[in-house]
């Protein structure tokens, strides 16, 4: 059966959704900021600005310099992630096989749903219409359609914007022709000037220098770069899955006795975990907890929990009520604390308790999440600095699996 994957990456995307948003931004050059200072840093310009130079990365008072005309706008992450949840609700009606590889590129398997290029590239259209009819005539993509997943990134990358790109065996080395290599993705600045200092200089070049020599220079890395550009699937699709456990974990940088201390890094590590846990509209039926103490060594242990749990504060008094034998005693070394047995929320904690206040913790996390960490937070994290246990979870450049 020929594989055909489908990648779509939408143009301009934060600036188009603030304009889908707002008719007055419409046609109008828009660069959206980090915050609205003249130091704020573009993180998406709209086309208009893009005509002007006003590229990601440029500050506020550059982008005036370059278009005085421009209209900027603070973002608005919530709005970007609904946005990309609708697209995402109209991709699943065609297929489950989707990877979502950023806010705004996604790859879905076609394999067994078209026949042909020529249907996935009707489909293709079709995806593309439906997103514009249904979330707004800004909200533009391009798309790459091909036999691996590479190649149809590849395909979207080298479209022109709001166009589709098919890349078949048959065509494959005529697309690469004469094209740079930093077009391709997985090419940067830093190994372009190193393939270069070979005499490749365009991407067929690289498909058709020889693999052995590439593995040798550049080892596996090598052999890759020349693989995608061959059309070799090496890795497919990466679907994401719920997560078994969610856990933060902590090396005690301070050594100390201060019990209070302990208990506000626990508390700190288990918020972490509890808001991921939300976000992910998770319960967790099992927590454990376990920490290293300078003369006692290991202690902790895990514990099956009979009504699911969702809150900090609860998951706190487990983690506080197997640790804290040894944090009363002794100076601890680590803490890590988690949940497991993740199940989507069965709602059952009514049947058992009080009513929770469950919008209140939405609330909360929503705050957290857009405006940073601990921006609300419970009273005994109040004054415990912000370099015990940072948050290690970086931006990363993909969204939530609930999408
Ligand atoms: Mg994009």
């Amino acid at each position: 059966m020929q594989k055909i994957i489908l990648h779509f990456d939408m143009n301009s995307y934060f600036a188009s959704v603030e304009q889908q948003a707002n008719p007055f931004l419409r046609g109008q050059p828009v660069g959206v900021c980090a915050t609205l200072t003249k130091q704020g840093c573009i993180i998406a310009s709209s086309k208009e600005a893009k005509a002007f130079g006003v590229k990601t990365g440029c500050r506020a008072e550059e982008a005036r310099i370059l278009c005085p005309a421009i209209k900027l706008v603070e973002v608005d992450p919530p709005k970007y992630h609904s946005t990309t949840q609708r697209i995402m609700s109209i991709c699943r009606e065609y297929t489950s096989d989707i990877e979502l590889y950023s806010i705004d590129e996604a790859f879905l398997n076609l394999t067994g749903l078209v026949k042909s290029f020529s249907a996935a590239f009707k489909l293709g259209r079709e995806i593309k219409a439906r997103i514009r009819r249904e979330l707004g005539e800004c909200l533009s993509s391009s798309t790459g359609i091909a036999y691996t997943r590479w190649l149809a990134k590849f395909g979207s990358d080298t479209a022109p914007k709001g166009g589709i790109v098919t890349i078949t065996p048959a065509n494959r080395l005529a697309h690469l022709q004469g094209r740079e290599l930093e077009q391709a993705w997985g090419i940067g600045a830093a190994l372009a000037p190193r393939l270069q200092a070979l005499g490749i200089q365009t991407l067929d070049q690289l498909a058709q220098y020889s693999p052995i020599n590439l593995l040798e220079i550049f080892g596996i890395r090598g052999y890759e770069l020349w693989a995608n550009v061959n059309g070799l699937e090496l890795g497919g699709l990466q679907t994401r899955e719920l997560p078994k456990s969610i856990g933060h974990s902590h090396v005690l940088r301070c050594r100390t006795r201060d019990v209070n201390f302990h208990k506000s890094l626990i508390l700190r590590l288990a918020e972490r975990a509890g808001r991921r846990l939300r976000a992910l509209g998770l319960e967790a039926h099992s927590v454990y907890a376990h920490a290293n103490f300078e003369l006692l060594g290991g202690l902790g242990g895990s514990q099956k929990l009979f009504e699911p749990l969702t809150t900090t504060q609860k998951f706190f008094r487990y983690a506080w009520n197997m640790l804290a034998p040894g944090v009363t005693k002794d100076t601890p070394k680590f803490f890590a604390v988690g949940l497991f047995d993740l199940r989507p929320l069965s709602g059952q904690l009514s049947l058992f308790s009080k009513p929770k206040p469950e919008r209140l913790l939405k609330a909360l996390d929503e705050i957290n999440n857009r405006y940073g960490e601990e921006v609300i937070a419970q009273g005994e994290l109040v004054g415990l600095d912000k370099h015990h246990a940072p948050d290690r979870i970086g931006f990363r450049k993909t969204v939530g699996v609930d999408i």
